[in-house]
């Protein structure tokens, strides 16, 4: 991969260059976020220093600057998903707030009785949203299960459906398996019952093109933060024909059309859906991130990454009793494991003072843990600066702590 220039990539993110305990940071935790290049920082400072004001309706200049801003950012969030519309594209701050959206909204169409099929390895954020439904409404989760290398059993998922289904929430990509799950093919199942899907894509949007329109999805979900943008800005994409027949997900300014003590009419999409200020600063920045991809290519990215993968995982299971959670043939570059009976807890700490950045736990997936027979992994994740070298410096050191804990 001549063309791939990592070591240029490198330069635009600082962070990379700091060193932890005196040692260079090898940051592998970017399932959880990914490190943010100048070119974003940049523009958050541009709008700080030069057109912060609230946008839509306002008359001055800066106003109307940043309004431009953040619905640019709005036309370029469109078209790195291939979604139709602008109005198919709502702001959030997070992929957690948008499956709460969805849940909180279109689960008012919800009846008692009522299925949602979400699978075995879904993040809480796929879960506990449809769970709190269970306050006003008695509807039941139905699981998908998989095998013991991290693959759904689309068998099981196609007996799941019954006339009860109601909705199919789930993960593009698994946080903590990396197994990328074959969700054109199981929205395609979902509709030939008639049965809407919101896919959790957190974890594919950084390391994969994504086509709403391909997938025939009828949601969407990721954050900007994982995706080398800005925290606190996260997308929804819905279909129009969804969108516009859903209620509102909170009230307040920006999402009316005229408000009266007795009645108040809705602004149309997606404002709808967008009550109060948004984060304006941070969405305009998170089009600074996908201008920042683009050139680079989703197609080069992912190719980087899986050689880390294939090289790392491959490295790693030299070592004595290295146990890797996750064997998916579709895998993206994600790594849980856990060396013998050591606690993936003090893996991660003793990993820390030797300058490698991973995450311990359960991953914000109990269910999968449980499924696993496990209380949590020691999981890398690598991103599109990741390099051969931090690799080896990584494997390295799995090696010495594995001597440690033995
Ligand atoms: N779903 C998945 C698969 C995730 O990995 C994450 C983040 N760990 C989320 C949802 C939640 O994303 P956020 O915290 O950005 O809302």
């Amino acid at each position: 991969m001549e063309s791939y220039d990592v070591n240029r990539l490198r330069a635009d993110f600082p962070a990379l260059s700091r060193k932890v305990y005196n040692r260079q940071l090898v940051y592998l935790d970017n399932t959880a976020t990914s490190q943010t290049p100048r070119q974003v920082v940049k523009s958050i400072e541009h709008s700080y220093y030069n057109t912060k004001a609230n946008v839509h309706r306002g008359v001055h200049t800066l106003s109307q600057e940043m309004t431009a801003l953040q619905e640019a950012a709005r036309e370029r969030v469109r078209g790195w998903v291939n979604a139709p519309s602008t109005d198919e594209v709502i702001f959030t701050r997070g992929t957690t707030e948008a499956i709460n959206l969805v849940a909180a909204s279109y689960g008012t169409f919800f009846k008692d009785g009522d299925e949602i099929i979400v699978s075995v390895m879904e993040h809480h954020a796929n879960i506990v949203p449809w769970q709190l439904l269970q306050n006003r409404v008695n509807v039941k989760l139905r699981v998908i299960p998989m095998d013991d290398r991290g693959v759904l059993d689309l068998d099981a998922y196609r007996n799941l459906f019954n006339s009860h289904t109601a909705m199919v929430a789930v993960a593009h990509v698994s946080n903590v398996l990396g197994t990328v799950n074959p969700v054109a093919e199981m929205i395609s199942e979902a509709h030939s019952h008639g049965v809407p899907v919101l896919v959790d894509g957190a974890q594919a949007v950084a390391h994969q093109r994504v086509d709403v329109k391909a997938l025939d999805c009828d949601f969407y979900a990721f954050s900007s933060h994982k995706m080398y943008g800005p925290s606190g800005v996260g997308v929804l994409y819905g279909k129009r024909e969804l969108l516009e027949k859903m209620p509102p997900y909170q009230g307040g300014g920006e999402m009316i059309g005229n408000v009266s003590f007795e009645h108040t009419t809705f602004a149309e999409l997606p404002f709808k859906f967008e009550a109060g200020t948004p984060d304006f600063i941070d969405i305009a920045a998170f089009k600074s991130a996908i201008d920042y991809l683009q050139p680079i290519g989703m197609d080069a990215i992912a190719a980087h990454e899986h050689e880390l993968l294939e090289y790392t995982t491959s490295r790693l299971l030299e070592i004595p009793g290295m146990r890797i959670f996750g064997t998916a043939p579709d895998k993206d570059a994600i790594i849980s494991f856990l060396i013998g009976d050591a606690h993936h807890y003090d893996t991660g700490m003793l990993l820390d003072k030797l300058g490698i950045a991973v995450r311990t736990g359960h991953h914000c997936a109990e269910p999968l843990m449980h499924r696993l027979g496990i209380e949590g992994t020691v999981r890398a994740s690598f991103g599109l600066y990741n390099t051969i070298e931090e690799c080896d410096t990584f494997i390295a050191a799995v090696k010495r702590v594995a001597m440690m804990l033995a």
